[in-house]
C-alpha cells in the first residue's frame, strides 16, 4: 500500500473538499470511505447552505446570527472565518458545476432559514447535499492521479508513531476482510457525526461516531459533546427529516388546538427561531397536553401555506417523504412532526485550520468541533462548516507534509492484534450474550429518553448507568455473519463500541454542565450562567474513563446578551 502526504478518513463533503484542496496544493492524497462516497450522509442534506451573498447582506450579520444561535458558546474567531469565507466557497461550488436555484433575474436564489436575520440560504431544491457531493466527486475523479480512492474500506483505529504523532490508520477492506496499515504524513478525520447513538435520528445508519471514538482513544480531546441538536421537524412515525426549508418557504407549526403556538415562545422569529428554541417549544406543548395525533405526541407542520406549485418545485423530496413514509400529501394537509435527534455540535477539538492537539491529526466536518456551532447550530451552517474547514484542513495538512519525513510507525503487531480482536468478535457464541442490535436499540432509546430536549440530574445519572452496563454487555455481544466477504455484521459490532464511547462522553458532559445553554436545557438548572459556564467542556480518555476539562470561549466582537427571537 503506497504512503501518502495526506490521508483522509471519510468522503462526505468535508472529506472530499479536503481531498481536493490538498491535491490542488500538490500533496499526494488518499481518501477512505466505509461506503461508496456518494452514499455518505452529506447526500441527504436538503435545505441548503448559508452565505452572505445578497447585496443587502454582510458576513458580519451572518457571524452575529451564528454567535447568537450558538448561545454564545461558539468561538467567534472561527465563526468570523467561516462566515467571511462563505461567499467565496459558494461561488467556487457554482463555478465547478453545482446547479444552485436561481431567481427570475437569473441570480442565485436565497431562502429563509432559522435564526437568520435575512434570506441567506443558497439551495438546490431540497437536494442540496446530493447536488454538491456529486459535483465534488466528479472533481475527485478528474484528479485520480493525485487522489487515490479507497472505497468500502473501514478504518478501525488510528496509528501513532513512537513520538506519539498520528502516522496513519488501520483499515479493513470490506470486500475481502483484509486488514492493512495505511501510512501518511497527516491524517484528516472527516468521518461525520454520531446520530445513531440516538433512536430515532434523522441520520443514516452509517453515522456512528467512528472518528470521534478513534481520536478519543488515541488521546485527542473532545469538546462540546453535551450539545446535541434536536431538529424541530422530524416525522412522528420514524424520525425522518422534513427540512427547515419547509418553514423557510412559509410552512407553520400548529398545536392540537390549531394555535400558532410559536407566537408565545418567539414573537419575532416565530417558526424560524433557532432550532433549540423551536424544539423546546414543541416539546413543552406536547408535555402540557396540546400535542396532536395518536398519544398527542406530535405537532402539525402545515405546508399547505406554501403555494402548491412552489412546493412541487422547491420541496419535492419532502413531498415524496410525506407520501412514502407518512401517507400524507403535504400539499393538501398538515403532517405530524416532533423534535428528533439531528446533529451533534461537539466532536474532536480543532483549531481553525482543522489541527487537533494530537500532532499529525486533523479533523473537519461533523466529526470536528472548531467550535463554530457552540450550543446550537443554525440550519444550513453545517454544509458551510464542512466545506470551509474541510478545505482549510486539506490546505494546512498539505503544507505541513512538505516539511516532514514519512513516519515509520510499527505496524505488524498492531495488525495482528486487531485481526485477533475481529476474529474474537466473529467467534462469540450465539446466545452467549445479547445481540449487537439489541444493545444498540437500548442505547438509542435511553439517550432519547434522558439526554434529549430536556435533561436533569436524575435522568442523566440513569443514562450513565445504562451506558456503563451496555459497555459491559457489548464485550460479549454476538453477531450472525461468520464470513470475511462484506461482513457488515462485524463492522456493526465495532461501530457499537464507538457509539458507546460517544454516548458516554455526551452524558458525562451533560451532567457536568450545570446550566441551560443552547441544546442543553437542564430543568434543574434552567438559567444560562455566564459567570460559571461561558466555557467549553473538554473530555479526554483517562485510565479510569472520561476526564473532564475546560477550554475558554473566544470572544472577539459580540459580548453575551440575553437571547430572544
Ligand atoms: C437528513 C439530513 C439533512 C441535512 N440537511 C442539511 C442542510 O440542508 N444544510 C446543512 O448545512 N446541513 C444539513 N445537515 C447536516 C449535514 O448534512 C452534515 O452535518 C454534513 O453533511 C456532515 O458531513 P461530513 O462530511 O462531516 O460527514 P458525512 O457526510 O457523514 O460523511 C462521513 C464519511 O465518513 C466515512 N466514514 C465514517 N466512519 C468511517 C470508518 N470507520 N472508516 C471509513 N470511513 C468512515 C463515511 O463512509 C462517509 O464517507 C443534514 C443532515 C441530515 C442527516
Amino acid at each position: 500500500m503506497p504512503e501518502h502526504d495526506v490521508l483522509i478518513i471519510g468522503a462526505g463533503l468535508a472529506g472530499q473538499r479536503a481531498a481536493l484542496a490538498a491535491a490542488q496544493a500538490g500533496a499526494s492524497v488518499a481518501i477512505v470511505s466505509k461506503v461508496h462516497p456518494v452514499r455518505s450522509h452529506s447526500v441527504a442534506a436538503a435545505g441548503g447552505i448559508n452565505a452572505a451573498i445578497s447585496v443587502e447582506d454582510d458576513w458580519r450579520s451572518h457571524a452575529y446570527d451564528t454567535v447568537k444561535g450558538s448561545d454564545y458558546l461558539g468561538d467567534q474567531d472561527a465563526i468570523e472565518i467561516m462566515c467571511s469565507e462563505a461567499p467565496g466557497e459558494v461561488m467556487h461550488l457554482e463555478h465547478i458545476g453545482v446547479t444552485f436555484h436561481r431567481n427570475e433575474e437569473g441570480r442565485l436564489d436565497l431562502r429563509a432559514f432559522g435564526g437568520a436575520s435575512l434570506k441567506r440560504t443558497a439551495y438546490v431544491a431540497d437536494i442540496t447535499g446530493q447536488a454538491i457531493l456529486h459535483v465534488l466527486y466528479e472533481q475527485l475523479m478528474k484528479r485520480h492521479e493525485r487522489v487515490a480512492r479507497l472505497e468500502e474500506w473501514f478504518v478501525t483505529s488510528l496509528l501513532l508513531d513512537d513520538s506519539g504523532a498520528c502516522a496513519g490508520v488501520v483499515a479493513r477492506d470490506v470486500r475481502s476482510g483484509r486488514l492493512e496499515a495505511l501510512i501518511a504524513r497527516n491524517v484528516i478525520l472527516a468521518s461525520g457525526g454520531a446520530g445513531q447513538v440516538y433512536h430515532p435520528t434523522t441520520n443514516a445508519l452509517i453515522v456512528t461516531g467512528d472518528g470521534i471514538a478513534q481520536a478519543y482513544r488515541a488521546g485527542a480531546p473532545l469538546m462540546d459533546m453535551e450539545m446535541v441538536q434536536y431538529h424541530p421537524t422530524t416525522l412522528v412515525e420514524n424520525g425522518l427529516l422534513i427540512t427547515e426549508g419547509a418553514r423557510g418557504e412559509g410552512a407553520i407549526l400548529l398545536n392540537s388546538e390549531g394555535e400558532r403556538f410559536m407566537e408565545r415562545y418567539a414573537p419575532n422569529k416565530l417558526d424560524l427561531a433557532s432550532r433549540d428554541v423551536v424544539s423546546r417549544a414543541e416539546q413543552t406543548e406536547i408535555l402540557e397536553g396540546r400535542g396532536a395525533g395518536a398519544d398527542k405526541a406530535g405537532i402539525y407542520l402545515d405546508i399547505t401555506k406554501v403555494p402548491r406549485k412552489r412546493t412541487l418545485e422547491a420541496l419535492r423530496e419532502i413531498v415524496n417523504i410525506g407520501r412514502d413514509f407518512a401517507g400524507v400529501d403535504i400539499t393538501r394537509e398538515p403532517i405530524l412532526i416532533r423534535p428528533g435527534q439531528h446533529y451533534i455540535m461537539g466532536g474532536v477539538k480543532t483549531d481553525s485550520n482543522g489541527a487537533t492537539p494530537l500532532q499529525g491529526l486533523y479533523a473537519a466536518g461533523e466529526v470536528a468541533c472548531v467550535s463554530v456551532h457552540g450550543g446550537n447550530r443554525l440550519g444550513a451552517n453545517s454544509l458551510l462548516d464542512t466545506l470551509v474547514f474541510g478545505r482549510r484542513a486539506g490546505e494546512h495538512a498539505a503544507a505541513r507534509a512538505q516539511s516532514m519525513p514519512m513516519p515509520e510507525p510499527s505496524t505488524s503487531s498492531r495488525l495482528a492484534d486487531e485481526a485477533r480482536a475481529i476474529d474474537e468478535i466473529i467467534a462469540r457464541p450465539r446466545g452467549g450474550g445479547r445481540r449487537v442490535s439489541e444493545i444498540k436499540a437500548e442505547l438509542g432509546q435511553t439517550m432519547n429518553e434522558h439526554v434529549a430536549v430536556y435533561r436533569d440530574q436524575q435522568g442523566l445519572q440513569r443514562a450513565l448507568e445504562v451506558v456503563g452496563r451496555l459497555k459491559e454487555e457489548s464485550r460479549k455481544a454476538y453477531i450472525d455473519d461468520r464470513g470475511t466477504i462484506f461482513n457488515q455484521d462485524v463492522l456493526g459490532a465495532i461501530e457499537l463500541s464507538y457509539m458507546l464511547d460517544c454516548a458516554e462522553a455526551t452524558v458525562v458532559a451533560a451532567l457536568e454542565r450545570k446550566e441551560s445553554r443552547g441544546a442543553q436545557f437542564r430543568t434543574d438548572f434552567p438559567a444560562r450562567d455566564d459567570e460559571r459556564w461561558l466555557e467549553h467542556i473538554t473530555i479526554t480518555a483517562g485510565p479510569d474513563g472520561p476526564r473532564l476539562g475546560r477550554a475558554p470561549v473566544t470572544i472577539t466582537q459580540w459580548q453575551p446578551e440575553e437571547r430572544k427571537y
